[in-house]
């Protein structure tokens, strides 16, 4: 039993590693001490369902945009950005294509964003419009200068463009004008 009992916690090679930490003599000196900093790599797998959103994301890897659209005939209502509740009478919704022109609807130029958005910064988050849809979709616009906007963007016909390597991010679409 008692060979059992562990008297000693084994080494590890990983993870900071410290050597040689300054120590003063005087322990009142030790106030003053600057904050130790450590650095380490972290890497986490992260599991993420995309549920009942996964045909959409299904769609743009295929370069295709969908919207959905309520089964009630009497509402109808189509959204965009999907849901499968109708937000209107909150019947099920059916999945549909949205076609790939639409509308400029209105638009904001970033100077500023999350870490992935920094390195594009400026850029210009629109919202789209589609005459077949009744909500709006966010994404980004390419293709014209942010440091000239102009209001002359909202109402201009504006074409989808994919990833080439989907990413499953709803960041796998944007726009750029029509031609
Ligand atoms: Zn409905």
């Amino acid at each position: 039993m008692a060979d059992e009992i562990k008297m000693k916690i084994e080494e590890e090679q990983e993870g900071t590693q410290v050597y040689s930490v300054p120590f003063p003599k005087d322990l009142s000196q030790l106030k003053d001490m600057a904050p130790i900093v450590i650095k380490f790599p972290w890497q986490v797998d992260y599991i993420h369902s995309y549920g009942q959103d996964s045909p959409w994301f299904a769609g743009v890897s295929n370069k295709k945009l969908l919207a959905t659209k309520c089964m009630d005939e009497k509402c109808g209502y189509v959204c965009a950005t999907p849901r499968l509740a109708c937000p209107v009478c909150g019947k099920e919704m059916d999945w549909i294509e949205l076609p790939q022109q639409a509308k400029v609807h209105t638009f904001t130029v970033c100077h500023f964003g999350s870490e992935t958005f920094l390195p594009e910064c400026p850029f210009v988050l629109a919202l789209i419009e589609w005459e077949e849809a009744d909500t709006l979709f966010l994404t980004r616009l390419l293709g014209v200068d942010p440091l000239k906007p102009t209001l002359d963007w909202i109402g201009m016909k504006v074409q989808a463009k994919f990833l080439r390597l989907s990413k499953f991010k709803p960041t796998d679409v944007y726009f750029v004008p029509a031609e």
